[in-house]
């Protein structure tokens, strides 16, 4: 298999993950595989018959979602079990991968992935007081990218519809110009990007500048986790400045202005005023009945306006976590085979909601130990092992560091869970990874990625 291949193999487990229960996924997907990909097709092969229903009913979209992501394109899957494999035809055909080395060559300009989440639309975000202006600035941005609010600088708290806004803008464009060349990214992605293509060497490099530099569209989601890295901040600088110069729509939403942006140099907080900035505050009440009222009707259950009230009360912090109270109590509404929703299911929603959001704040150090070693390819058992080859060093330091920075333990008691080791070497050991840290932007994303992965 391709390496793209196994990449994209990867992505689909990952969103199953997510998307399905732990039982679901134990039976249904760790025991497929991947054989290959040729001619957009996916041929995956099932141990049974009737695992085929349940991967065509639920996992379809984590494939197309994983074919878009990472190919490009949209992959279809075709089912096969062990008794099709010694009689495969397909095989002798062009593999995805060398299809897609020979287009590469012949297009100046390959087609980007955009990465649109086209969910998020004009037509299913709700206006109100808090985010009026952003709305309007956005719809005006998506009529005419480039010309009036260059960049356009959107900010407020969490969940309150920012990413929801930004895809909104490039679907629309999209939609109105299929050629434009849209981008969708968070600043997060951009830097593993550009770490990545940085160690690949210079190739990798001018093709991730020629990737930025060729966009209509710039969409930057959450630019307060820029990094403080010199060279990460230049290189968005440049993109920046030449997108700007060519008069390129650019986006950038984040969590506060852009004048508290204090980990950012000057010249770009200083550019990011040269368009229009706008903010977004909590829906007041009015709006999150109205976000409800809007929402609930995805369901097939009949929600009784007082307890669309009660519910517009009681969470009254930001718009994901609604859609959260939404989906509990539309899952205790089946359980118990509800088909209207009164005020005493949203309230025992609501209860149910915070005793197992305090449940899961307890991340237990096996889990870490899991983690980290899933993402280094050691085993727990190695890593609480003697043993000291470099990557179960870095391994074990890593997860000791974890251990002490996600949970309540004590040093000791976590020198206890790493195979018997003292105090002291718990604590030079989050000492080392805490320094490396600071100085080494690899590790700091590794790191992150396996904190997101116990979250
Ligand atoms: P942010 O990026 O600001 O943290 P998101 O855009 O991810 O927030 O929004 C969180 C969720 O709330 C998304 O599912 C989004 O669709 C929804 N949402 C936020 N604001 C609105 C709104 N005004 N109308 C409808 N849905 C909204
Ligand atoms: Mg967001």
């Amino acid at each position: 298999m391709s390496n793209l291949e196994v990449t994209f193999w990867q992505r689909v487990l990952e969103l199953a993950q997510q998307s399905q229960t732990q039982n679901s996924y134990d039976y249904f997907v760790a025991s497929a595989r991947l054989i290959s990909i040729k001619n957009n097709q996916a041929t995956i092969l099932l141990p049974y018959e009737i695992q085929k229903k349940f991967w065509e009913t639920n996992l379809e979209s984590d494939i197309l979602t994983a074919g878009f992501e990472i190919l490009d394109t949209e992959i279809k899957a075709v089912y096969v079990f062990p008794e099709d494999l010694e009689d495969d035809l397909s095989l002798s055909e062009p593999s995805y991968a060398e299809l897609e080395d020979n287009q590469s060559q012949t297009n100046y300009l390959p087609p980007i992935n955009s990465n649109l989440n086209t969910a998020y639309n004009f037509d299913n975000f709700i206006q109100g007081e808090g985010n009026r202006f952003a709305k309007a600035a956005c719809l005006a941005v998506a009529a005419k990218p480039g010309t009036n609010y260059n960049p356009l600088f959107i900010w407020g708290g969490p969940g309150l519809g920012k990413t929801h806004l930004l895809n909104a803008v490039g679907n629309t464009i999209h939609h109105d110009n299929q050629n434009s060349r849209i981008l969708y990214v968070t600043i997060e992605n951009f830097v593993n990007e550009y770490v990545a293509s940085a160690q690949l060497g210079k190739d990798k490099m001018d093709e991730f500048r020629q990737k930025f530099r060729n966009l209509d569209v710039l969409l930057i989601d959450d630019i307060q986790f820029l990094t403080n890295k010199q060279s990460t901040q230049d290189e968005f600088f440049n993109i920046f400045n030449t997108l700007y110069d060519q008069k390129k729509q650019i986006i950038l939403t984040s969590d506060r202005a852009p004048k508290s942006l204090e980990n950012l140099p000057e010249r770009l907080v200083t550019r990011f005023d040269w368009g229009l900035s706008v903010d977004i505050t909590p829906p007041d009440f009015e709006t999150r009945v109205a976000i409800l009222e809007d929402k609930s009707q995805h369901y097939d259950f009949n929600f009784q306006k007082d307890a669309i009230e009660y519910l517009a009360n009681q969470v009254d912090s930001n718009v994901r976590d609604l859609e959260g109270a939404l989906k509990n109590i539309s899952l205790i509404a089946s359980l118990e085979n509800l088909d209207i929703i009164s005020v005493e299911t949203v309230a025992k929603a609501i209860r149910s909601r915070s005793a197992s959001a305090a449940k899961m704040t307890v991340i237990p150090i096996e889990k870490i130990q899991e983690e980290v070693g899933k993402f280094y390819g050691v085993t727990v058992k190695e890593i609480k092992s003697t043993k000291r080859p470099q990557n179960l060093a870095t391994a074990r330091q890593v997860a000791i560091y974890l251990s002490r920075e996600m949970t309540d333990n004590s040093t000791t008691k976590i020198g206890r869970a790493f195979g018997g080791r003292d105090h002291s070497t718990v604590l030079h050991a989050y000492n080392k990874i805490k320094n490396m840290i600071a100085q080494d932007e690899g590790l700091k994303i590794e790191i992150n990625t396996i904190k997101n992965k116990l979250k």
